[in-house]
């Protein structure tokens, strides 16, 4: 029986009572709890096999933030009119490393979604098995409609605040929605401005000139399909000849759409907040590129241009009929309905490259329907994995080639899955990923904590 907060009666007694505490202490962080609530119950086996993670409240440490700092981020548009926003960091969880994750920059932004992003990415970080807590930052500053120089001038005052906060051995942003590698140029430009140092490693997703690592651009969207390809072949198939629709038409769906292609799927969707194109003959890549990437337009734009194409205006992506959905857009973007709709259409697989883009219900509708489900934390943690890449070549003042960090990719995300398959089978639960990646995440973190006492 389901209590009002989520909590459930055959939770172990330590995840109820972690969960009221989370709830309790975070009453109008809607993202946070539902986050919170998705990890922790998934745990109750872990709990029971070790009592350890109860009786020292383990979760109830995990779940509270190591530092929240959130800041006055002023500027000055073009027509020298001042604005003032707000600015997050939250570092959340340092026990494997120095805190790691990226920048948002939207106007939905605020502490809870920071939280939300920052928690999981705690789990995401530990699941890529290479040394990094788990952290996330952002801002309510919207860019949609700003010209370069007021981009300029708010990344040079978010940073001017952040980075006393900052350094290679303590926290290193990156990117994620309205990030990319123009604001991290303008980021990094002003953290060297302050510091004095030339500190590569202190932020990812740098130009390839400049400290760049080969497939970051690439790594969220191709590790998404990597993992999905790996997920299709544990149960006797690959993409080769299948249907993808695909939601956003950002960086990570971008690059999702280009291994999905290379893979032989032929993706026949992808949308923009304000509706989907469809395109049965599979998206023209260099033209969407063109459009989302250069020309910063609409994809509605892509339909003008594109004989055969169509735009849907304000509809839902997942009608379009497919054998694997990838959610690439933001949080709670697919929900029951939607993967009703999936499912009655004949959907094999759905893999996250946003986080947390399906909401608990829709992921319940997978669930009973025997869909694959691969969650985000495990399935988009190529970009952070590929992060991590790049800070190993500044180290050594090297540069991989792109088949070197591909390949690199390729190794990581195949580990990250064989991570959630083990977990998810020493607990009885094959084949679910949804509770491997949480399983599997939880314990190295929580060993670690366990280790270093009381933190
Ligand atoms: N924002 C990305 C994520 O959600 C990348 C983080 C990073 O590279 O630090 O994982």
């Amino acid at each position: 029986m389901p209590f009002s907060n989520g909590a459930r009666e055959d939770h172990h007694p330590g995840v109820r009572s972690a969960f009221e505490h989370v709830a309790r202490r975070n009453p109008d962080e809607p993202e946070f709890q539902q986050a919170v609530l998705e990890v922790l119950e998934c745990l109750s086996p872990a709990l029971s096999m070790n009592p350890r993670y109860a009786t020292e409240r383990v979760l109830e440490r995990l779940c509270e933030p190591e530092r929240q700092i959130i800041f006055r981020v002023p500027w000055r548009d073009d027509q020298g009119q001042i604005h003032v926003n707000r600015g997050f960091r939250v570092e959340f969880n340092s026990a494997l490393g120095p805190y790691k994750g990226g920048l948002r920059f939207h106007p939905s932004v605020n502490l809870g979604v920071v939280k939300f992003l920052g928690f999981e990415q705690i789990f995401k970080n530990a699941l890529t098995g290479m040394g990094i807590g788990g952290g996330k930052g952002g801002s309510d500053f919207d860019p949609k409609g700003r010209s370069d120089t007021e981009i300029e001038r708010f990344c040079q005052s978010f940073m001017t605040e952040l980075h006393r906060h900052l350094g290679e051995y303590t926290d290193i942003p990156a990117g994620d929605i309205g990030v990319g590698g123009r604001e991290i140029g303008y980021l990094f430009g002003q953290y060297r401005r302050l510091s004095n140092r030339w500190e590569a490693g202190v932020i990812t997703g740098k130009g390839l000139d400049w400290g760049g690592s080969a497939v970051r651009t690439e790594a969220t969207g191709y590790g998404t399909v990597m993992f999905t390809q790996r997920m299709l072949e544990r149960n006797g198939r690959g993409l080769d000849g299948l249907k993808v629709a695909i939601s956003g038409s950002g960086n990570v769906a971008i690059y999702a759409v280009e291994k999905a292609q290379q893979l032989g799927a032929t993706v026949v969707a992808c949308s923009d907040s304000g509706g989907y194109v469809v395109d049965e003959a599979g998206l023209d890549l260099d033209l969407l590129k063109q459009i989302k990437g250069v020309d910063r337009e609409r994809i509605s734009v892509y339909a003008d241009r594109r004989p055969g194409a169509q735009y849907v205006e304000g509809g839902s992506v997942w009608d379009v009929p497919c054998h694997v959905a990838l959610p690439c857009a933001t949080q709670n973007e697919l929900d029951a309905t939607a993967a009703k709709t999936l499912v009655n259409n004949g959907v094999l697989a759905v893999a996250e490259g946003a986080n947390m883009p399906t909401t608990p219900e829709a992921v319940q509708v997978f669930r009973e329907a025997k869909v694959l489900f691969a969650p985000g934390k495990a399935a988009n943690a190529g970009g952070v994995a590929t992060s991590v890449l790049e800070m190993r070549q500044n180290a050594r003042r090297t540069s991989w080639s792109f088949d070197h960090a591909e390949s690199e990719l390729a190794q990581t995300m195949a580990g990250i899955h064989d991570r959630c398959e083990d977990a998810a089978e020493r607990y009885g639960s094959k084949g679910d990923y949804v509770l491997g990646a949480n399983l599997a995440g939880f314990e190295m973190v929580a060993d670690a904590m366990l280790a270093q006492g009381l933190i």
